[in-house]
């Protein structure tokens, strides 16, 4: 590879970690071909500065913003909340908000969580005695929370700290295997660090109780005993009999076959994500476990469930785990995901637990009515026909001009936003 010199260039950049974020930029510019105009867009670091920035990852060279939008609405055990999301998608917020607006009528949502237990998996091989290694490890479970606790005094001061022990016992291509679950309370944590530093704190004493070798010790992100539940019922009477029957319908589609289901979860997690990520909480560990929940079951299924209740009135519901950090990772660092906590006011994780599932509940019941009714296109072209003007060429005022039009004549595509550009520019 050559950059615009001819030079041959390698992405084995030795010392790169030690240069300055400009520096950085600077050696990514020349690989890249970067224009000065890129480099000054890259510079333009927002709210986030390039000092924390540098601070939270790696190799910074810049951050990258997204719209935070408000979904509004949202009526949640008897309390109104504003909800922050980030999103790049058009009509999430707005599908969001209009579930929640028609939710209204029958109280909102009603919502419920677990206490904030993490799993920490300690993998002991080579056990020779497994029977009598389980004894033992259960006889000193006393010292073996003391051993983890002493790791975190800060927690334990919150009213976190190890709750239970429990060994489970598995026949692998590579012989047996012991696993110790560490169940530890978290309290406004995500968890993963302090759990992570538990498990490896207790892990040699366990090697010591049962004569085995240790090999991992990290968290489980299937955090199935810290669910949220929220139930929503959406009066027959506001989106229509036949609505109910439709929505069943689709519903039961995801139910039973896994393509459907799979595009369903996703929607789910279109609101859950945006809310997770307005907050800098760790989206990676809330997709894995609640993919992972979805098939706990031996079959991949919804997260959500439909069903009509005596009145004929559509009630949904969804469980999933949702492990959320309101201290720690990135939420107390992140200049806006501070304000998007504040924006939300939730007090605690489980409280912030149970306005994310809702959410999700509300994304997926939006979707729902759409794709069951006049189908999402409609109203999701109308919102991405500004996008799709961009994309066209189109800039400062006519990119509303050149959406109008493409919405007036329900015709939303590059093709027609390049030509009324062309039209427009004559
Ligand atoms: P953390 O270590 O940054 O903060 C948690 C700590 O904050 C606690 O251990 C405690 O000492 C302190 N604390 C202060 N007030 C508290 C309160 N009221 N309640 C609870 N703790 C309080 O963060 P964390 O939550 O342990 O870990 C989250 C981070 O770990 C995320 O950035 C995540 O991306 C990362 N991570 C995730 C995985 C995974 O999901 N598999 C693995 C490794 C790391």
């Amino acid at each position: 590879m050559v950059n615009g010199n001819g030079k041959p260039l390698k992405s084995r950049m030795s010392g790169f970690h030690k240069l300055s974020p400009d520096e950085k930029l600077e050696a990514v510019k020349e690989f890249s071909n970067l224009t000065d105009e890129d480099v000054e867009l890259l510079k333009k670091t927002g709210a986030l500065d390039i000092g924390a920035a540098d601070r939270m990852i790696e190799n910074v060279i810049g951050t990258t913003e997204m719209p935070l939008g408000i979904a509004t609405n949202f009526l949640i055990n008897g309390r109104d909340y504003l909800i922050p999301m980030v999103i790049e998608e058009p009509s999430v917020v707005a599908a969001a908000s209009y579930a929640a607006k028609l939710a209204r009528t029958r109280g909102g949502f009603t919502a419920s969580s677990d206490d904030p237990l993490m799993i920490g998996q300690i993998q002991l091989v080579g056990v020779a005695d497994i029977e009598e290694s389980k004894k033992r490890i259960m006889r000193n479970k006393e010292r073996i929370f003391d051993m983890a606790n002493k790791c975190d005094s800060v927690l334990v001061k919150f009213g976190g700290g190890v709750r239970d022990i429990e060994i489970r016992e598995m026949e692998t291509k590579r012989g047996k295997m012991l696993v110790v679950h560490l169940v530890v309370d978290v309290r406004d944590a995500m968890g993963a660090n302090a759990v992570n530093t538990m498990a490896e704190r207790v892990a040699p004493f366990l090697e010591e109780l049962t004569g085995g070798k240790v090999r991992l010790r990290i968290i489980t992100n299937l955090a199935d005993r810290r669910l949220a539940r929220v139930q929503a019922v959406w009066d027959k009477d506001v989106i229509g009999e036949d609505t109910v029957e439709k929505i069943l319908d689709a519903y039961e589609l995801a139910a039973n076959d896994q393509y459907r289901c799979t595009t369903h979860n996703k929607g789910i997690m279109n609101g859950i994500d945006a809310v997770v990520i307005a907050t800098a909480n760790d989206f990676r560990a809330i997709e894995a476990g609640a993919h992972s929940y979805a098939a706990r079951n031996g079959k991949y299924e919804p997260l959500t469930r439909y069903a009509k209740d005596s009145e004929g009135n559509l009630v949904g519901t969804i469980e999933l785990p949702l492990a959320l950090g309101l201290v720690g990772g990135a939420t107390r660092t992140h200049p806006i995901a501070k304000i998007a906590v504040k924006i939300i006011g939730a007090k605690s994780t489980k409280e912030l637990a149970e306005v994310v599932a809702s959410v999700g509940l509300a994304q997926n019941f939006a979707a729902l009515r759409a794709l069951a009714t006049e189908g999402i296109q409609t109203g999701h072209m109308r919102l991405h026909s500004r996008n799709i003007a961009v994309l066209a060429g189109a800039s400062g005022d006519l990119i509303d001009e050149v959406a109008k039009r493409m919405n007036g004549e329900k015709n939303i595509s590059t093709g027609r936003a390049k030509e009324i550009l062309e039209e427009l520019q004559k």
